[in-house]
């Protein structure tokens, strides 16, 4: 039997995304070829890449100034990448968390930042809010989810400085306006699909602004003139994407599926609340929809226990960060209800039993 997946990535996809993936490397389209075999320049893959860009910007109802580009490198290249292309002068960015940090210290090697706000001397355990933003910065960098300490934006700022969001853990999780940002991108491998592909979305009026030259992956111009067709595109990460967007049109997009994220996360966060073994960590108005993160109020004496009931109830996962402790159950969009129904009702058992 398929376990709970609680991982925070590479994470759980929909099953039948896992079964159409394994057929396709099997035997792609019943034509004798293995998916990961074929030409990325092959009628079927080009197919498969346009596919995914369309499908992508349908679903996050994107206008024609937006481009989704699937790159390489992971969201940390994009750590890079962003400064690269959009900092002239200074940008501004919201320490909320480790990967947000991560970004601060690599755009430093390439230009002059500011950090308008940070909750790093409370561990990160809410969202930076009411700072200014200073109308003379290239562009805001803001993290909507943080993955580690299970925080997430639910208004994000108004200002006409051009906003950057790490999406990494909550894109297509909620239904936003997404053409409010001049970039967005996520690493596929928390709510996307397999790791080796990043997915940004950017607003092309931003570009070319900077008078750098850049160096050719580098530059988000060359992957939109090439359809993220620049080099070799990694084909088994867009294909099973490409099949995750599929699901997640037929579970009713982005409003069917914040619909469905709210109920999880209110099953999961009311036990914590209500159950006098557990606590939560975050400010309450500030708790992910994805990642929740929460504490044994006695380790020394339920750790080893509660441990082993979850094992036994078939979930992996569900460790903290390694240097955050404690648990973490990552919900993304395809972890069924009944996985977090499952995990609840371990914690009951550990308090009847306590
Ligand atoms: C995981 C994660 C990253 C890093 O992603 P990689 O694809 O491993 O580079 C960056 N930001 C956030 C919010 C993440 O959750």
């Amino acid at each position: 039997m398929k376990k709970y997946n609680f991982s925070a990535g590479p994470s759980t996809l929909p099953e039948e995304v896992i079964q159409q993936a394994a057929q396709a490397v099997l035997d792609f389209n019943n034509n004798g070829t293995s998916l990961i075999e074929i030409s990325h320049r092959s009628k079927d893959f080009i197919a498969i890449m346009d596919e995914a860009r369309s499908l992508a910007k349908k679903l996050m109802k994107l206008d024609d100034h937006h481009e989704v580009l699937y790159l390489q490198g992971g969201a940390s290249l994009q750590f890079t990448m962003i400064p690269y292309n959009l900092l002239k002068s200074k940008a501004a960015y919201i320490d909320s968390g480790n990967f947000a940090s991560v970004a601060i210290k690599e755009a430093e090697k390439i230009g002059k930042i500011e950090v308008l706000a940070s909750s790093k001397q409370d561990k990160y355990t809410y969202i930076p809010k009411g700072y200014t933003i200073p109308s003379d910065v290239d562009y805001l960098h803001i993290t909507s989810n943080n993955t580690v300490y299970g925080t997430e934006i639910k208004t994000f700022p108004e200002t006409d400085v051009p906003i950057v969001c790490d999406m990494s853990s909550d894109i297509l999780s909620r239904s936003i306006d997404y053409n409010k940002f001049a970039i967005s991108y996520a690493g596929a491998q928390k709510n996307l699909g397999p790791a080796g592909v990043t997915m940004v979305v950017v607003d092309k009026r931003y570009l070319g602004i900077t008078g750098r030259n850049l160096p050719s992956y580098l530059d988000y111009e060359v992957h939109i003139a090439k359809e993220s067709m620049a080099n070799t595109p990694p084909v088994f990460a867009v294909y099973t994407t490409l099949l995750n967007l599929r699901w997640l049109e037929k579970q009713g997009g982005t409003e069917g599926i914040e619909k469905k994220n709210k109920v999880k996360a209110e099953l999961l966060y009311n036990e914590i609340d209500r159950n006098p073994l557990f606590r939560g960590v975050c400010e309450k108005e500030d708790r992910s929809l994805m990642n929740v993160c929460f504490f044994l109020n006695d380790e020394e004496k339920y750790k080893a226990k509660f441990d082993q009931m979850w094992k036994d109830a078939n979930i992996v996962g569900v460790g903290g960060y390694r240097t955050v402790g404690g648990y973490r159950a990552s919900i993304y969009n395809a972890m069924p209800l009944e996985g977090v129904q499952a995990l609840v009702n371990v914690m009951k058992e550990l308090e009847k039993t306590a």
